[in-house]
């Protein structure tokens, strides 16, 4: 399956639309280790209300690391691998 911006937007949206329904109301933003400085920055834990999108259109992570045509990536060249994950407990 071809994976296109597009689709890993709608995909996300998908998640926080599930974890809402859950009844979850904080989500953390995941980065990986080798994630641009900017996602990095963005990693943490967010209300489901007020979490930036995924993917990052700030992101800087090169796109030739995962192997897709450049027009795929954002405008900054990057193509954002994050994912939201539910914060289930809230102490
Ligand atoms: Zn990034
Ligand atoms: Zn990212």
């Amino acid at each position: 399956m071809k994976i296109t911006k597009e689709l890993a937007e709608k995909q996300c949206r998908k998640s926080l639309e599930r974890y809402r329904f859950a009844g979850i109301t904080k989500v953390r933003i995941i980065a990986t280790n080798v994630s641009c400085p900017s996602c990095k920055q963005r990693a943490g834990v967010y209300p489901i209300d007020k979490v930036p999108p995924i993917p990052n259109p700030e992101c800087t992570y090169p796109i030739k690391k995962v192997g897709l045509p450049k027009e795929q990536a954002n405008e900054h060249g990057g193509w954002c691998r994050c994912c939201y994950a539910p914060v289930v407990i809230d102490i």
